[in-house]
């Protein structure tokens, strides 16, 4: 296999707190000998487990990438036994534009995995973290919010992997732990094996990930469910064993299937959202009506909800265009 072509400033295997940068080579019109410089920390001492703390993988998600930025500047190098390698900002040229994809290349990072030492930038990074940081590590977290398009529940999830009983317990342990208010768990991951979680499952390590609020804002509450969620995380895994948590107020553990619990817009126009967030659907209940901007007079159209659930997430943006996600449900994990 190809090598990565980016180089770390930051030597994981050296004691201590370090801080550099991932140097993706980018010779363009405006730096000719230029790199993208996507910031790395590492703190390492003792023994004990590897933790890679991941947030920026979408770039207009940030109540993930605050927790980190908060946690590096935190951290002392004689609280953790192991090693806990950040990416507050992974994808890095993203997280700058405040955007889900890359201005560069137009990737969405979670879903260019297992990526590509040869291919575009966002490529490139998705082959970095799954063949360089991933294989350093036994456990990982991956912090997203909404984004600009949609509104969660705070929510943590894990996903299942059928015949795997041992490594399922523990992710559904470490979500009640993470104490979001719903921890949704999924055997049908949105982008399958193009995820950060499943670059981490190929790879061998334990990694679930975060939906905290979203409509590319920080929202204090869910800002903080993030930050406790990972410090009891880092505690339970004796990274950081005298860090200071609150206990878990536990999570309603939740499971999403298949495309029955997703709602998609009939058609193109104004979405009014007919439910909040959170509630409690039946099949059949009205879910938007889509109002039509060039005959105002046409009676709007009525999506429905096709199953039971509770309503996780919705969109936000008021025009809609077919092919577009309204919201999707959960319903009560039945293990
Ligand atoms: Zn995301």
């Amino acid at each position: 296999m190809t090598r990565s072509r980016i180089t770390s400033t930051v030597d994981f295997e050296k004691n201590g707190k370090q801080t550099g940068f991932l140097r993706l080579p980018h010779s363009v019109h405006e730096s000719a000998y230029g790199f993208i410089p996507i910031p790395i920390v590492s703190i390492k001492n003792g023994s004990g487990p590897t933790v890679l703390l991941n947030a920026g993988n979408h770039g207009d998600e940030y109540e993930g990438q605050v927790t980190l930025m908060k946690l590096v500047r935190e951290l002392r190098p004689e609280q953790v036994q192991g090693r806990i390698i950040f990416t507050p900002a992974a994808n890095f040229p993203a997280a700058i534009a405040g955007r889900r994809t890359s201005p560069i290349d137009a990737g969405n990072l979670n879903r260019s995995f297992p990526g590509d030492p040869d291919g575009t930038v966002t490529k490139q990074i998705a082959f970095y973290i799954e063949h360089e940081l991933l294989k350093l590590a036994d456990y990982a977290l991956d912090l997203h919010s909404g984004g600009s398009s949609l509104l969660y529940v705070p929510s943590a999830l894990g996903t299942l992997h059928p015949g795997d009983a041992k490594r399922n317990a523990e992710t559904i342990e470490l979500l009640r732990l993470f104490g979001a208010p719903i921890g949704y768990v999924s055997n049908q991951p949105m982008g399958a094996d193009q995820t950060f979680t499943a670059a981490a499952h190929r790879q061998g390590v334990l990694a679930f990930g975060t939906e905290m609020a979203g409509g590319g804002t920080v929202t204090r509450s869910a800002l903080r469910i993030a930050e406790q969620g990972v410090r009891r995380v880092l505690r339970h895994l004796g990274v950081v064993p005298d860090i200071k948590t609150e206990p878990s107020p536990g999570t309603r553990l939740m499971e999403i299937g298949g495309p029955d619990y997703f709602v998609y817009t009939s058609e193109s126009g104004v979405f009014e959202p007919l439910v909040e967030l959170g509630a409690e659907v039946k099949a059949g209940d009205p879910a938007a009506a889509i109002h039509f901007s060039h005959t105002p007079w046409r009676e709007a159209d009525v999506v429905r909800f096709e199953r039971d659930g509770v309503v996780l997430c919705q969109r936000i943006p008021g025009r809609t265009e077919r092919g577009d996600c309204l919201f999707h449900l959960g319903t009560d994990y039945r293990g």
